[in-house]
């Protein structure tokens, strides 16, 4: 009514409405005969619009009509799209879940060992496979040729006779070899990561080791165990820095003895050729300055001659000795009958024997040997010769040739004046003889034993010397049966 209170609402109850006169459009309508409003609901999701005219009597009739907001209608979109979107996405989930899958699988299943077989894969993957397949042939050959080279180094490395250490720039071992392993006395295994100075405390070693990683190359004499070794040792570089080093080990014992004999003879020679040269001055220069009585030159003149004779004996055996060191074997091997071979020697020796009276007998059978005839003609000589010189007067001496299972056995017994047992060792050395002046006497040179020696060590003989003072000796040649 003209007052605002509400008369009639077709939706709510009039009852409980309030005066409506101070509503905008009420307001207006009231007033003016015409009013509008807008109004926002509290959520924002809706809009009243109001619209009032004033009735010829006075009151006012108000209509109303309520729209949805833009926002609301975003929402309830929002909502059906979300709707919509929910089973397109797990359909989406799962088709590229399916096609991942597809992709996937064959990759993961991939036998890349042998990317051409047994692969099931799709097309677009064939070239990265073809890559593949020809990557791992290409490093199977490159591991192959690799593994060789490793095996070829390890087995020379292994082998050689001299000891190898590798080290790297602290001193620590990167690889040691047997021979090096067995200078050290070292067990097989687990030697490489340990410092060098845990293989031996020596002082030489040490150096050796501290020059290399100065830069420097060094050698040097290392003593062990009774043997001798020559040490190098050098720097590796890589990239002009040193990462290692390598320690050579050379044993020299045998090459030092060697030497030292080689020196021993030569000084003996030059004292040896000294000794009857000199008596030979001496008496030839007395007898130049007529101060040898008459009656003496025979006996002096004797003397000269024996004197020379010992030397060219000296010279004989000298030169017969140094062809044997130089293992001369220009000389044909043939087949020989050792007993045969004695018979002539024996035969040759006869003169000797009889001088004292020496009964030089032979017995056995016939053996044949391959051999140098020249070299054991001379052993045998020297032998027989021996037990001959060194015997009593009417002494004897016996030959006998046999064979053994393994062995050709050539044996020379005497009844001789014997080896002192301190002396058996030593006889077979050059210019060793047990009792020098009596030596002398017979025409010894002391290189008889060492040409038999060295005559025997040529066919592979072993000699065993059996000797009793003042009874006899037995010296036996042991060959080899073919
Ligand atoms: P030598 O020319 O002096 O005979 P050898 O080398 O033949 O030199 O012998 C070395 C030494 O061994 C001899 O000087 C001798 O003292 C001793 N000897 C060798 N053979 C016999 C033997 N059958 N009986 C006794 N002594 C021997």
């Amino acid at each position: 009514n003209s007052e605002g209170r509400v008369l009639f609402d077709n939706v709510s109850n009039v009852e409980s409405m309030e005066n409506h006169s101070s509503r905008p459009e009420v307001f207006n309508a009231l007033r003016y005969g015409y009013g509008e409003a807008v109004h926002q609901s509290k959520t924002l999701d809706e809009q009243t619009f109001y619209r009032a005219i004033k009735l010829n009597d006075g009151t006012v009739i108000r209509v109303s009509s309520t729209f949805n907001s833009v926002y609301k209608s975003v929402l309830e979109a929002v909502l059906y799209l979300f709707i919509i979107l929910l089973p397109v996405i797990i359909l989406i989930i799962i088709i590229a879940n399916k096609l991942t899958k597809n992709i996937i699988e064959p990759l993961n299943n991939l036998n890349l060992e042998e990317p051409y077989s047994n692969n099931n894969v799709y097309d677009e993957l064939s070239p990265l496979l073809h890559r593949m397949a020809k990557q791992n042939d290409k490093l199977k050959k490159q591991y192959i040729k690799l593994k060789e080279q490793e095996d070829e180094f390890k087995t020379i490395i292994e082998n050689v006779r001299e000891g190898i250490i590798v080290l790297n720039n602290r001193g620590y071992i990167l690889s040691i070899n047997r021979s090096a392993e067995e200078i050290f006395s070292l067990s097989r295994s687990g030697n490489t990561g340990k410092h060098i100075l845990a293989l031996n405390r020596s002082k030489i070693l040490l150096k050796a080791a501290e020059e290399a990683m100065d830069g420097n190359s060094y050698e040097a004499i290392l003593k062990k165990d009774n043997r001798k070794y020559n040490i190098l040792s050098s720097p590796v570089y890589i990239e002009n820095y040193i990462e290692g080093i390598i320690l050579l080990l050379l044993d020299i014992t045998e090459k030092e003895e060697r030497d030292r004999i080689r020196r021993e003879f030569s000084a003996n020679v030059s004292h040896e050729l000294k000794t009857p040269l000199t008596s030979i001055i001496g008496y030839s220069e007395l007898m130049k300055n007529g101060m040898v009585k008459e009656e003496d030159v025979t006996k002096v003149s004797k003397r000269i001659y024996n004197e020379s004779k010992h030397l060219i004996s000296l010279i004989d055996d000298i030169i017969r000795l140094s062809k044997l060191d130089e293992k001369e074997s220009e000389l044909p091997l043939e087949e020989i009958d050792l007993y045969e071979l004695a018979n002539q020697v024996i035969y040759r020796l006869d003169v000797h024997a009889k001088e004292k009276n020496i009964n030089v007998t032979i017995s056995g059978e016939s053996a044949v040997i391959s051999g140098v005839k020249q070299i054991l003609e001379e052993v045998i000589y020297n032998i027989i010769d021996n037990a001959i010189k060194y015997n009593n007067q009417d002494g004897s001496v016996n030959v006998n040739v046999r064979k053994t299972v393994n062995n050709i056995i050539l044996s020379v017994e005497d009844t001789g004046i014997g080896i002192p047992a301190e002396d058996k060792q030593r006889i077979f050395e050059r210019f060793y003889r047990v009792d020098k002046s009596h030596s002398k006497d017979t025409g010894g040179t002391g290189l008889g034993l060492s040409i038999v020696r060295h005559g025997a060590e040529f066919h592979n003989a072993k000699i065993e010397l059996q000797s009793e003072l003042d009874k006899g000796s037995k010296i036996k040649l042991l060959f080899q049966r073919k």
